[in-house]
């Protein structure tokens, strides 16, 4: 979805936003039913706790010994398990949607280095162009998807106004 700024070799080479420290667990995909019996199908024993009314996250239980948390759908070998059925959040990532004050905006994670190095213009116009209808409506559909927001995530454009 986002091929146009971040080519598959970059993100297979990072995979940053698979594996999650203490300060962004939150950030793990929220899963419709869809996804969690597919997690179910490929992850024998896999968890997960409920996110708003029809929405689920993965329990994460402990972090690791590197104090992270892997998404459990992350092959090491092969990436995503899902292949290009993936979760809404992963498919929009680093793009964020967030309620910011009772207004939905979205935002940008910070920690993805080749988004962060892309102009401001470029972000826009893509998010103008290409993904924010279709993220605004989604979230209509699937509030559980709206984050709180967080001040370290830059806001790059607003819901527009209802008349
Ligand atoms: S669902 Fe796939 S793309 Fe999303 S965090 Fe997990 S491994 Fe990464």
């Amino acid at each position: 979805m986002l091929t146009k700024l971040l080519s598959r070799e970059t993100c297979a080479k990072c995979r940053l936003c698979c594996i999650f420290d203490r300060y962004d667990v939150w950030e793990t995909p929220v899963l419709d039913q869809e996804i969690r019996q597919k997690a179910e199908a490929l992850i024998p024993g896999v968890e997960f706790i409920s996110k708003g009314r029809e929405s689920y996250l993965f329990r994460v239980r402990e972090l690791d010994e590197n104090d992270l948390f892997t998404c459990p759908l992350l092959d090491p070998a092969k990436g995503c398990m899902l292949g290009t059925e993936k979760p809404f959040d992963c498919r929009i990532w680093p793009f964020r949607i967030m309620d910011v004050a009772g207004r939905q905006a979205i935002t940008i994670a910070p920690i993805c280095d080749a988004m962060m190095q892309q102009p401001i213009g470029t972000l826009l116009q893509f998010l103008k162009e290409e993904l924010a209808d279709y993220i605004f409506e989604y979230a209509d559909f699937h509030p559980d998807v709206v984050q709180p927001y967080d001040d370290l995530y830059p806001i790059l454009l607003w819901k527009p106004q209802q008349i």
